[in-house]
Formats: structure tokens, C-alpha cells, sequence
């Protein structure tokens, strides 16, 4: 009896040590099986020197993760390559063809597709566009694939997250969603599935995409006012069956850790209670964080990651990807550290050498402090924005079930329900169009 007690206080050590606590100390012990999929090439595809999208900080949150040793407590998977029919599933033929086409010597002579498709400026034409677009959208689907199959817990893709891209257009250094494209694939097995985004951008493109379904639940928080890309209010709630089903939290500039997770936890811990989601789907973009080259929050790495491990503690299939973040020190800090408080495990806050050690100077340190900056949201405006949208969610029917179902039939090809929206009457379009062109010049 002794050696059975003993054996098991050993076994309930190494459960801590393994990771199947949080790291937190909360009396969480369900053992998660993460997986982590990266692509060895992700770090060798360039936007342009000064582009400040950088493909390369996913490559050093790999190396600080070998650095750290904690590999080894999840399943590393490089991603089998998708094609670009996979991509048509939500993008369309055009687009995705003169995606798969155009380069740096063939750009001067397709100037009016990229017109057309809004690529060549924010998001530019370079060498392999379309490998790179193929390597951030694998492990985002392959991820959900394995969701599908029951075989992980936690997938995580720090090179996807790429929310802005839109059906027939990129923006905003997106231009294949590969959000949109893993949530299609999580629709095959789960009813409801619900989007968070944590960049401070507006997650427009996935928002846009599932505006007039009730299947899938899109909640973003992001600087609202006089910033890219301008959408993403309150007010903006969903059409049709999918009304109420957008959540939009519009935010003012220096939002801190406290008042950031003081929104963040009701509005989700809501969520949770009144979509009751099957499958999460998580943007932890890094460009929220204090000290951001685009941004203009003051978040540390502890409030964006208490917001992830907020989210695990529901224990539902979840997959967990990256987005913005300029700032490469800092995006690499925080998916670093997110990475091990997925997996429940304590890192230290001194570096371990990689090549990018100099990144890092002067501190060398994981964690970051965040600026004094004047936190612009209130109490009085937090307050006043977290109860319109509990009412939102609680003026919802509790769960939908089986009618959403007839709407949205497992059988039919998921592509033909969401191109409905974009369908209708094109006269229609022109009247709008006319309408505003009136009032443009009256
Ligand atoms: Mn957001």
C-alpha cells in the first residue's frame, strides 16, 4: 500500500512537471496533448527589407523553443503542403490562380490584377508568395485536421493568423486566410465554432466571412478609431442568421493588463456560457503588446497570455495561431512564452543563447514592461462597452442547434453557403452604389 501511495504522489509531481497543471498553479490537471506545427522554410521568405512584416519571427520563437527544451512536451509536425485548390475553398478562382502566377518578374506586366486584387503595395509581390501562402495555411488546416481527428488538444501555428485577407483581395500583409480556411475545416465535424482575436487589429476577413452564419461565433478586440482597417464597431453585430453572432469590442489607445483582462474574461467567460462553442479557434496577434512598431497598446506578456490560458482553461479543441506583431523581439517573447504556458510549463525570464541572442539586448530577458502611456479606455467607457456586449450575448438564443444545421447542411461543399452573401441581385449593388454617389455629390 505504501509503494501505491508513494508511486502515486510521484505520479502526481511529474504531472505538474509534465505540464498537465497550469502554470498558473490553478487546480487544473487535465493532461492537454498540444501539437506545434512549423515549417523550416517560414523564416527564409522576405516581404522586402523594409517591409515590417517579418516571416523570420516565427523561425526565432522555433529556436528559443529549442533553446528552452520544452519540444520535447509536444508533437512538432511540419506541415504537409495543401494545394491551391484547398485554397479555392474559400478564395476565389481568379484570385487564387493570379496568386499562384505573379512575381517580382512578371509584376510590371500584371498591373491591373494587382489593382484588382489589392496586391503590390501593404501587401507586396516577392520571391515564393505563393509557397509562403501555401507553408501559413498547411499547418492552419493541417492543425484543424488533427482537431477533427480527436488526435491533439491544443494545435498551435505561429505562422498563421492572417485575418485580414479577404475572398478575392488581400490586406493588410494577408492574402490568403487561413483562418477562414481552418475553421471550413473544423465546420466538417463541429456545429459551432468560435473565433477570438487578440491582435489589435480588427479581425475583418474572418468576421466577414461568417458574418451571416450563426456556425461560427467571431469575438475581436482591437483599436477602434483612426486605424487600420477601420472596421469592426459595436454596432457591427452580424446579418440575417448570423446576427449576433459578431462581437466587436472597439478599443482606445493604452489599454494596460488590467483593463484588458478585466473585459477580455466576462466577455468570453460569456461566450462560453451561451454559444457553448465546440471547437476555438484563437489570433493571438503579438502587435497588442506595449512597445509595438504599428500598435498602440500597452500590454505586457503576461496580460496577452493570461488571455490564452484563459481560454485553454475551457478545454476545448483549440487552435491557437500567431498574426501581427512588428516589433520581432517582442512577437518572438510572447509566442514563446504563450507556447510554454500552453503546455503548462514554467520558463525562465533569462534567455537561453540562440543566434538571435542580440535581439534581446540590453536585458536579455523574456518578459517585457510596459510603457507609461495614458491608458485612453475609462472605467466608465470599459463598463459601459462590456455591458452592451453581455446584452448582445444574452439577448441570444441559448445554443443553436439543429436548425442551423438545414442552413448550413454538413453534405453541401461549405464554399457554396459562403459565397450566398456575395450572390444576390447585382442591380441592387449598382442602386447602393448610385445612392451613395448621389449623396457624394449633392
Ligand atoms: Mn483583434
Amino acid at each position: 500500500m505504501l509503494f501505491r501511495s508513494r508511486t502515486m504522489d510521484t505520479a502526481a509531481g511529474e504531472d505538474i512537471i509534465n505540464g498537465n497543471r497550469l502554470a498558473d498553479g490553478s487546480s487544473d490537471a487535465q493532461k492537454r496533448r498540444i501539437a506545434y506545427y512549423y515549417d523550416p522554410e517560414i523564416g527564409n521568405y522576405n516581404y522586402g527589407k523594409h517591409h515590417c512584416w517579418k516571416p523570420h519571427r516565427v523561425r526565432i520563437v522555433h529556436n528559443l523553443l529549442v533553446a528552452y527544451d520544452i519540444c520535447k512536451e509536444m508533437d512538432m509536425f511540419k506541415p504537409t503542403m495543401i494545394d491551391y485548390k484547398d485554397i479555392m475553398r474559400f478564395h476565389s478562382d481568379d484570385y487564387v490562380n493570379f496568386l499562384r502566377v505573379i512575381n517580382p518578374d512578371n509584376a510590371a506586366s500584371m498591373v491591373k490584377q494587382q489593382i484588382q486584387f489589392n496586391v503590390g503595395d501593404d501587401s507586396p509581390v516577392f520571391d515564393g508568395l505563393f509557397d509562403y501562402i501555401c507553408s501559413y495555411c498547411s499547418g492552419s488546416i493541417g492543425g484543424a485536421c488533427r482537431l477533427n481527428e480527436g488526435l491533439s488538444d491544443i494545435v498551435i501555428n505561429w505562422s498563421g493568423g492572417l485575418h485580414h485577407a479577404k475572398k478575392s483581395e488581400a490586406s493588410g500583409f494577408c492574402y490568403v486566410n487561413d483562418i477562414v480556411l481552418a475553421i471550413l475545416e473544423l465546420l466538417k465535424k463541429y456545429t459551432r465554432v468560435l473565433y477570438i482575436d487578440i491582435d489589435i487589429h480588427h479581425g475583418d476577413g474572418v468576421e466577414e466571412a461568417f458574418y451571416t452564419t450563426n456556425r461560427v461565433m467571431t469575438v475581436s478586440f482591437h483599436k477602434f478609431g483612426d486605424f487600420f482597417p477601420g472596421t469592426g464597431d459595436i454596432s457591427d453585430v452580424g446579418y440575417g442568421e448570423g446576427k449576433g453572432y459578431s462581437l466587436n469590442f472597439p478599443l482606445r489607445a493604452g489599454i494596460d493588463d488590467a483593463a484588458f483582462v478585466s473585459i477580455f474574461k466576462p466577455v468570453i467567460a460569456k461566450v462560453m456560457e451561451r454559444y457553448q462553442p465546440e471547437a476555438i479557434v484563437l489570433q493571438c496577434g503579438a502587435d497588442s503588446l506595449s512597445g509595438d512598431r504599428l500598435g498602440c497598446f500597452n500590454l505586457s506578456l503576461k496580460g496577452h497570455a493570461e488571455c490564452v490560458n484563459f481560454v485553454r482553461a475551457f478545454n476545448k479543441p483549440t487552435l491557437v495561431l500567431g498574426g501581427g506583431g512588428y516589433t520581432v523581439r517582442n512577437v518572438s517573447r510572447c509566442w514563446t512564452y504563450e507556447t510554454a504556458v500552453i503546455l503548462g510549463k514554467e520558463v525562465k525570464n533569462e534567455l537561453p543563447f540562440t543566434d538571435y541572442l542580440e535581439y534581446f539586448g540590453p536585458d536579455y530577458s523574456l518578459q517585457i514592461t510596459p510603457s507609461n502611456m495614458e491608458n485612453m479606455n475609462t472605467k466608465n467607457y470599459l463598463d459601459e462597452h462590456l455591458h452592451m456586449l453581455l446584452d448582445q450575448l444574452q439577448s441570444l438564443e441559448a445554443v443553436p442547434g439543429l436548425q442551423i444545421e438545414s442552413a448550413f447542411h454538413p453534405k453541401t461543399p461549405d464554399r457554396v453557403k459562403l459565397e450566398q452573401p456575395e450572390e444576390g441581385n447585382p442591380d441592387e449593388h449598382e442602386e447602393v452604389t448610385k445612392k451613395e454617389a448621389e449623396g457624394e455629390f449633392a
